[in-house]
Parts: C-alpha cells; sequence; structure tokens
C-alpha cells in the first residue's frame, strides 16, 4: 500500500494569498468558520450574506459588514461559494458568473457543483477545491486553539499555474495544515463523500440503529432498554474505534460480545448488502443520484419532506429525546 503524501504548515505559503481579496459566500456552518479564521490569518475578506436571517445578524455581531453576492463577487480576486449545494447553480448563474473577475479563483468546500456540471467555469478561472473534513463549528474552535481541521484540496483549472499552491494556502490559513492535508480531485472527494454519507454514516447507521431498536421493543423489551443499547451505546464504541481502531474497541470489550461481533456481523452485513453498497456508488457514479437530488428540490422535495416526517415521529425519536433531556452533559 502506498502512503499518500500529507501537507503541513511547512508546505503552505501564506505569500500566495497576500493582496488579494477573497468574498467568502454564505455565512453558515462553514462560511463563518473560514471567514473568520481568513481575517485571523491576515486575508482580505468580504462577507456575503443575505438578510433577514440569524446568520445575517451574526455576521455583523462578528463585525462584518455584509453585502450581497453579486457586490461581494465584484470585489473580490477570489470567490469561495458555501452556499447549499443545491442552491449553488442558480446564485453562480445569476450573480456570480456576470460578475467575477476575469482570472479570478473560484473555489468550493464540496465538489458536488463540478462533478456534476452543475456550475461550468469559463476557463480564464483557477478551479479549486478546499474541504474540511468536520463541521464549521469545529473548523473555527480549533483554529482557535491552534489546532486544526484536516483538509482534503483539489484543482480542476489551473490557470494561473499557482492553483495547487493557492489550495495549499487557504488550507493554511483556515488551519487546515495543522492538521494535514491531503490532495483529492473534485471527482474521489465528491463520489467519497456521498457514497460515505449515503452507506454508512447517515443511511446505514440510521438504519442499522432503528431496526435494531424496533427488534428489542417489538419482541416486548423496554423501549428505554432498547435506547441505550442500540442508539445512546454506538457512540461510545465508536469512541473507541475513533481513538484507537477495531483492535482498541475489541480490547475494551468483553470477550462475549468479541465473539458476537464475528458470528453475528456477518450475518447480517451479507455479501447481498455489499453488492447493493456498489449499486449505490455506481447511481453516485453515474450522476443518478445528483440527478434525483436536483430534481427533487426543484418539485419542492415531496420525498424528502415525508421522509423528514416520518424519521422524526419514529419511537426511537421520542424516546430518546426524554432520556437525552435528564442527562445535563449533553444538552449543550
Ligand atoms: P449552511 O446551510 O450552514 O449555510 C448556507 C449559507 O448559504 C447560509 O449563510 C445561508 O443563508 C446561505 N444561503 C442559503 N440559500 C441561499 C440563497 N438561495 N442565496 C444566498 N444565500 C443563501 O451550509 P454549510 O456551511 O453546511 O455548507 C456550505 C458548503 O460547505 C457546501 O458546499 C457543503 O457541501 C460544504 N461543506 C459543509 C460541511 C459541513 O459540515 N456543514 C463540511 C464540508 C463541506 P441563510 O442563513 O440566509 O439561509
Ligand atoms: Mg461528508
Amino acid at each position: 500500500m502506498t502512503e499518500a503524501k500529507m501537507y503541513y504548515d511547512n508546505d503552505a505559503d501564506l505569500n500566495f494569498l497576500k493582496g488579494k481579496t477573497i468574498a467568502v459566500l454564505g455565512y453558515g456552518s462553514q462560511g463563518h468558520a473560514h471567514a473568520l479564521n481568513l481575517k485571523d490569518s491576515g486575508v482580505n475578506v468580504v462577507v456575503a450574506q443575505r438578510s433577514g436571517g440569524d446568520n445575517h445578524k451574526k455576521a455583523i455581531e462578528d463585525g462584518w459588514k455584509p453585502v450581497s453576492v453579486a457586490e461581494a463577487v465584484k470585489q473580490a480576486d477570489w470567490v469561495h461559494i458555501l452556499l447549499p449545494d443545491e442552491v449553488q447553480r442558480k446564485v453562480w448563474e445569476e450573480d456570480i458568473k456576470p460578475n467575477i473577475k476575469k482570472n479570478a479563483v473560484l473555489s468550493f468546500a464540496h465538489g458536488f457543483n463540478i462533478r456534476f456540471q452543475q456550475i461550468v467555469p469559463t476557463s480564464d478561472l483557477d478551479v479549486i477545491m478546499i474541504a474540511p473534513k468536520g463541521p464549521g463549528h469545529l473548523v473555527r474552535r480549533q483554529y482557535e486553539e491552534g489546532k486544526g481541521v484536516p483538509c482534503l484540496v483539489a484543482v480542476e483549472q489551473n490557470a494561473s499555474g499557482k492553483a495547487k499552491d493557492l489550495a495549499l494556502a487557504y488550507a493554511k490559513a483556515i488551519g487546515g495544515t495543522k492538521g494535514g492535508v491531503l490532495e483529492t480531485t473534485f471527482k474521489e472527494e465528491t463520489e467519497t463523500d456521498l457514497f460515505g454519507e449515503q452507506s454508512v454514516l447517515c443511511g446505514g447507521l440510521v438504519e442499522l440503529i432503528n431496526s435494531g431498536f424496533e427488534t428489542l421493543v417489538e419482541a416486548g423489551y423496554q423501549p428505554e432498554i432498547a435506547y441505550f443499547e442500540c442508539c445512546h451505546e454506538v457512540k461510545l464504541i465508536v469512541d473507541l474505534i475513533f481513538e484507537g481502531g477495531l483492535g482498541k474497541m475489541n480490547y475494551s470489550i468483553s470477550d462475549t460480545a468479541e465473539y458476537g461481533e464475528y458470528v453475528t456481523g456477518k450475518r447480517l452485513i451479507t455479501p447481498a448488502v455489499k453488492a447493493e453498497m456498489k449499486n449505490v456508488l455506481a447511481d453516485i457514479q453515474s450522476g443518478k443520484f445528483a440527478n434525483k437530488w436536483l430534481e427533487e428540490n426543484k418539485t419542492g422535495r415531496p420525498f424528502f419532506n415525508k421522509a423528514r416526517k416520518e424519521v422524526s415521529e419514529r419511537m426511537i425519536e421520542k424516546i430518546g429525546a426524554r432520556l437525552r433531556s435528564k442527562m445535563s452533559w449533553i444538552k449543550k
């Protein structure tokens, strides 16, 4: 197995950002963190945040003078899009494309719109990605603590010949090179990100937890016990895996639990499940999933809204809310 090259602070040079004004579009989860970290790293930043909501209030409280997307793009040498993926195409067509400077840098925190050709930038632009592998509030908090959330960087278009240096410099300015930066492509980042969240992290995990919970409840066991067993403990187990891999988890659990892991794990996650994962991946690679999601947004999200309601009304959610309300340490 070859080891991927990692980039750290010494591999990136903030001088590549000197004299540039970076427009951060959106002041949500990622936007507020990038804008504040860039500013604290000495970069000229202009924040675009529409008025009317909490993020606009927050931007003002944080000392910015938020402007419209069109205005920010006009002022900037570099445009970093931190808007929801499903609105980026429209904002690109209406506000970014008509106003972006020639030879500017266009950057993203996720490859969706480039990978699925929702945004097709002109060839004079550098098109790059700086994708923190963590939620925005952590990107900010870790930076303030002198640490950093690891990032992926990618170059889609290298018009200036300096696109990778620019991406690494940006990653350094938001703290990413403290955690470690890995180079990828828009294709790889997008496809692996979508696959991971659908199969393992969100889709797979939610249904695994719920099926376990329902199996115990339907067999007549107390729902509270089912919740602790099949949901609450997931975090405790994942923390062990996060800290020391499967080895640390297996060391910490009982041998009975470990034996059960070996005999039952493969009974549930059968070759058929993996075969279906390959179908899921194929739908991501072919663009079928992306098209469905974009179509869903165009038609007012009928499936999405129904599914969100169904999940929020599940018994596990009601039981969990009650139990968590008594656990003072997780309230925050
Ligand atoms: P958020 O939903 O937290 O923030 C979105 C921002 O865009 C808000 O400021 C919102 O303003 C603004 N916005 C929404 N719709 C419009 C619109 N139609 N016109 C103008 N502004 C709009 O998004 P995230 O920070 O989560 O995501 C941003 C990008 O970062 C995405 O590409 C995502 O894939 C990527 N990313 C996200 C990660 C995460 O953990 N959240 C991790 C890595 C990458 P308002 O408050 O007014 O709605
Ligand atoms: Mg992801």
